[in-house]
């Protein structure tokens, strides 16, 4: 146990921490960190640097995707007479990362839970799109696999709300050909590097950010936001070309005039002239 004048209560804190700029560590989250007994975390490197930052000693206790099972009985037992503070590498535990088994048992021990809410990416990014907010999916990692994850995306189609998804900088040029070839045209974002110095939004429909992105891999942290079905502009003829473009990049002539047809509503012996002048 921390000996400090003001103890905190037994129990479990779930402490969201900086998704780049560290200036946006709460307040009351850097002294929940200072009087934790115990910090359990994905990374102890990360959060070493962190508690580096605000001046604070404390001891850490790995807990991640590879070991939780076997650690999380030790720390619900601790949570009756220490307070054990659970971070992640960045942003809110629980979202896309480890947290949802420790909360429930800890419950079920009947500890005391707390949350101290703060930084998360895909909210981050849904203020920074300039798309519908009032009903949104998070929709966490696609599937890398380019068929799971067309499944995984036509399972959401039809939902009126705004789609997040997180992606790596590798990846978002296949995903984003795979959403357009879903979805059509809709508009949608790729935020980018969120509270960082090269933070960016970049805005277009789907075909469009699918070719910008296509031969050019972004570095860094990306969210993609989607814009719900039904408020999609009908589809110019330069998003025609641009999805054409990229679709060519990966199929034939005919497959890549099929695909574009479908996703964007358009006459198909159309696109495949159109695709025939393009590859000329
Ligand atoms: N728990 C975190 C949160 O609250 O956002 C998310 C953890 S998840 C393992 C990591 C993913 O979140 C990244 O691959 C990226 O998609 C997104 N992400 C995290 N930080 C970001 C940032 N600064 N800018 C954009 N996306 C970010």
């Amino acid at each position: 146990m921390n000996t400090l004048v003001n103890p905190l209560h037994p129990g479990l804190y779930i402490v969201a921490t900086p998704i780049g700029n560290l200036g946006d560590l709460s307040p009351r989250a850097a002294d929940i960190l200072a009087r934790a007994d115990v910090i359990a975390v994905e990374d102890s490197r990360v959060t070493a640097g962190l508690l580096r930052h605000i001046g604070v000693k404390r001891h850490m206790t790995p807990y991640h995707d590879h070991n939780a099972e076997g650690v999380r009985p030790g720390l619900i037992a601790r949570m009756a007479t220490e307070a054990v503070a659970l971070v992640s590498d960045a942003g809110t535990p629980l979202i896309s990362d480890p947290g949802f088994k420790l909360v429930r048992d800890a419950r079920a021990a009947g500890h005391l839970v707390v949350t101290i809410p703060g930084p998360c990416a895909a909210v981050a990014a849904l203020t920074l799109a300039g798309l519908p907010t009032d009903r949104f999916l998070f929709a966490g990692f696609l599937p890398p696999k380019e068929k799971a994850r067309a499944d995984a995306i036509r399972e959401i189609a039809a939902l009126r709300a705004t789609l997040v998804f997180y992606e790596s900088g590798p990846r978002l040029a296949a995903c984003l050909a795979t959403l357009a070839a879903e979805l059509g045209n809709r508009d949608a974002a790729v935020t980018r590097e969120i509270t960082k110095k090269f933070e960016e939004a970049v805005t277009g429909t789907l075909p469009t950010l699918a070719a910008r992105y296509a031969d050019a891999p972004p570095k860094g942290e990306i969210v993609i936001v989607v814009a719900p079905p039904g408020d999609a502009p009908p589809a110019s003829d330069a998003d025609a070309d641009a999805a054409l473009a990229e679709a060519l990049t990966r199929l034939s002539t005919g497959q890549a005039a099929s695909e574009v047809a479908k996703a964007l509503g358009l006459d198909r012996k159309t696109l495949y002239a159109r695709a025939l002048a393009l590859k000329a």
